[in-house]
């Protein structure tokens, strides 16, 4: 899979993509990374990419000419690249939108800055991406979400394929409480039944764990999982005790 990421600062990426699991897939060519710097594409003398909003306001905003160009480019290299803009006016970026994503073969990704990009360019991408209900200063670091999130689902990237249908969201919840040795530390004890070898009581343990600690912290996620009897009496079971 490749992305392509538009951005005034490329060398932005320079450190995260040396890094462990995704450096290691760029590495081993199953994942390929390219950054364009979108001022290469501005024509005029002094490369300029931004430009007053018409009709007043502070700040600047990005000019769509040398981002559409930059697409072109891009598009040019292969076959044509999904094109996300970063935005936080965007659909939220969650587990269904990356497993969503690995489909592509192409995923050009259009970094924002400054009071944003100009509209017109909606007419060029197909999908507007949000990481958060919160303002960053540009779309650089929603990219390296997006791709570090997309990129560890692609088959070969994570060692063991297990360890990521097991993660918070593969299933629609929360993943179980996790521990590494010691057994006790400080007075805090490992729950004894992971010390107990019995691997049927350990999953129904993790099973509850997981279903009850999504109750707790997002019992949005739980209206919408597919959950089996005896998750249902687990989750009654909950709300008589709470
Ligand atoms: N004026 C814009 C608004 O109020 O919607 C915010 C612009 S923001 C300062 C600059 C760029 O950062 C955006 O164009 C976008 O690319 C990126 N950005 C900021 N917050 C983001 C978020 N939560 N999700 C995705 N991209 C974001």
């Amino acid at each position: 899979m490749r992305f392509d990421i538009l951005t005034l600062f490329p060398g932005f990426f320079d450190s995260p993509l040396r890094q462990s699991i995704i450096g290691k897939a760029i590495e081993k060519g199953i994942l390929e990374v390219k950054t364009h710097n979108i001022r290469d594409y501005a024509q005029d003398k002094h490369k300029t990419t931004d430009d007053y909003p018409y009709g007043g306001g502070h700040g600047m905003v990005m000019k769509i000419e040398p981002l559409v160009r930059a697409l072109e480019a891009v598009a040019a290299e292969g076959p044509r690249p999904k094109v996300i803009l970063t935005s936080p006016q965007g659909v939220p970026f969650n587990h269904a939108l990356a497993t969503e994503l690995i489909a592509e073969e192409r995923v050009a990704i259009i970094c924002g800055r400054y009071e944003g990009v100009d509209e017109r360019i909606k007419e060029f991408i197909d999908i507007e991406v949000s990481v958060g209900d919160y303002i960053l200063t540009g779309g650089e670091i929603p990219a390296l979400i997006i791709m570090d999130s997309v990129g560890r689902l692609i088959p070969g990237v994570l060692g063991e394929p297990v360890s990521k249908e097991r993660d918070s969201f593969s299933d629609g919840l929360l993943e179980y409480p996790q521990y590494t040795r010691p057994e006790e530390w400080r007075g805090l004890r490992v729950p004894d039944i992971l010390l107990s070898g019995n691997h049927g009581e350990i999953e129904k343990w993790r099973r509850r764990q997981s279903i009850e600690r999504t109750c707790l912290r997002r019992p949005d996620l739980i209206q919408k999982t597919q959950l089996s009897p005896d998750d249902r009496k687990i989750i009654e079971e909950i709300k008589v005790r709470t």
